[in-house]
């Protein structure tokens, strides 16, 4: 038995992993090292290609329950996360670098997973060797049309990503570190004054961006818009945004600033840091020019300039099972990741869950598992498969699509929290039937 995965990313690693686990062959496809995305820049598996920050940890998030019924039920992507985590106070950040060869050397060693270098530019399946097409947002060439050939033509949205500056550049005598409302010390912070932010924002709004292909209709992730498309919104939309300064106070003036851009760790060391929600499609010259404007960046030395990119995802609903996302037209070939039409690391990772475990749990004739809409994974795969509008767009998690409670809690958090425990009541009893 043997199923073949396409794409060694967070889906196509999880999907791997949980088939080898159940003990089926696997043929992991992944085109790194003799091809990369314009984005991918590793040649790591399981590469994270901007921000290094996996989303909030608490069970009222969307993104915390979701990592947590992850956790639960053993994948992979969760505890090498777990393991290579740096301080980032309510959420999990990963040292890029230590997370993606953990997951190479785990995937590597497994008896059970082939890892083929090759691009795979055809889809070839049959129902007894099935196949998971786990290839991402930049999914492209002769592979692309052949995808489109059997599902439809896909859709598209841009998605940026954020520069990285080095440790060592920041001016430490401006640059302060605490996390808000005293949650720890994770984060550095640079303050704005109000002549400083308003000067900044002016810069920024007029800075020349990057020529973007077909990026006529011009539309972004809201979850991941371009600082200057935010900044064009309104003068203050960045005070009230990323750069919110409510919960910190600047110990050395005792106040609170105007304005405060963050900086989150690459590393445990804090050789690196990301500029929190700068992600953007500005020339670099011009990042360098303006984001070196921001107090204590002044000499800032780019790693990474920030990036954008066109992003393309299938018009999933009613074209994939909304409990496995296996393609409903053409049994034994599977979808998984950014590709189905989730958003997000931490989402790409459950979709290629839920495809591995239930393309795994077909071929060894068992019933397959629908994590239903009572659980954040189930929740993610019906909203792919049966979005009922006639405008599909990728989603993060989030409790709009999890099934409400029966009884009325007025408190938000409380009544997160209980949703959160359902559903991992839901997960404890979907557990206990995946170990048999
Ligand atoms: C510019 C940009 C910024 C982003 N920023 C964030 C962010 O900050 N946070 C976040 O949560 N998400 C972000 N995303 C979304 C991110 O892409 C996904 O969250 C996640 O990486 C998707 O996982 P995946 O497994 O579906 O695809 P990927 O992680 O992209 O993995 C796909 C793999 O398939 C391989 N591959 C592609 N084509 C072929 C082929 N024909 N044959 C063989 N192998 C192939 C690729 O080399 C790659 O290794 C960003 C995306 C982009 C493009």
């Amino acid at each position: 038995m043997r199923i073949k995965v396409v794409g060694a990313g967070l889906a196509g690693c999880e999907a791997a992993y949980q088939i080898a686990k159940r003990g089926i062959d696997v043929d992991l496809y992944e085109m790194k090292p003799a091809k990369r995305t314009p984005a991918h820049k590793s040649d790591l598996l399981c590469e994270l290609v901007c921000s290094n920050s996996l989303r909030s940890n608490r069970l009222e998030n969307g993104a915390g329950l979701l990592k947590e019924e992850l956790r639960r039920l053993d994948s992979l992507i969760m505890r090498a996360a777990d393991m290579t985590c740096v301080p980032a106070g309510g959420a999990l950040a990963v040292d890029r670098v230590s997370f993606s060869t953990l997951v190479t050397n785990i995937i590597r060693s497994d008896k059970h997973i082939n890892v083929i270098e090759h691009e795979v530019s055809d889809i070839v399946y049959t129902e007894d060797e099935p196949m998971i097409i786990a290839t991402g947002p930049l999914t492209e060439g002769a592979l692309l049309d052949s995808i489109e050939n059997v599902m439809g033509e896909g859709l598209h949205f841009f998605d940026a990503a954020a520069p990285i500056i080095s440790g060592e550049s920041l001016d430490m005598d401006i640059v302060f570190e605490a996390s808000r409302y005293e949650r720890g010390s994770d984060y550095l912070n640079c303050p704005m004054d109000r002549d400083e932010y308003f000067n900044f924002v002016h810069e920024l709004i007029n800075a020349e961006t990057a020529v973007l292909h077909g990026f006529e209709d011009k539309s972004v992730f809201e979850g991941c818009m371009p600082v200057e498309t935010m900044a064009k919104r309104g003068e203050m939309t960045l005070a009230f945004g990323p750069l919110k300064p409510v919960g910190l106070v600047d110990e050395r003036t005792g106040k609170r600033p105007f304005a405060v851009v963050q900086l989150r760790r690459e590393d445990k060391e804090g050789r690196a840091y990301n500029i929190v929600g700068f992600q953007t499609n500005l020339k670099f010259h011009e990042q360098k020019r303006v984001f070196s404007l921001i107090p204590g960046l002044a000499n800032a030395e780019f790693l990474r300039y920030g990036v954008m990119h066109r992003n393309t995802f299938l018009d999933s609903p009613r074209k994939l099972n909304p409990a496995t996302y296996e393609a409903l037209n053409t049994p034994g070939l599977y979808f998984a990741g950014q590709i189905t039409g989730v958003e997000g690391y931490v989402e790409s990772t459950a979709s290629g869950f839920v495809a591995g475990v239930n393309a795994a749990l077909k071929l060894l004739g068992r019933a397959e598992i629908d994590f239903t809409t009572q659980t954040a994974l189930g929740a993610l795969s019906h909203y792919v498969g049966e979005y009922a509008g006639h405008d599909f767009q990728p989603q993060n998690i989030n409790f709009g699509l999890i099934d409400s409670l029966e009884r009325k809690i007025r408190n938000k958090q409380e009544r997160y929290r209980a949703i959160a425990d359902r559903s991992l009541e839901k997960i404890e009893s979907i557990g206990k039937i995946l170990l048999n």
